[in-house]
């Protein structure tokens, strides 16, 4: 799962793919309920704020 900024879109779609061998579900954060789950306040690969959930 990745939590990444609009920069690093991309490059979790591909880290995904490699490691997954299937295409990821992808989720804007603020449209995505997080009941249980308190989202990452900060990009997987960088420290900007994330906007996209990658699964
Ligand atoms: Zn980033």
């Amino acid at each position: 799962m990745y939590v990444v900024c609009r920069d690093h879109l991309e490059r979790a779609l591909d880290e995904f793919v490699e490691i997954y061998e299937m295409p990821p579900d992808l989720y804007e954060l603020e449209q995505v309920s997080l009941t249980d789950w308190a989202a990452p306040t900060t990009c997987t690969f960088c420290d900007k704020p994330p906007k996209y959930l990658v699964v």
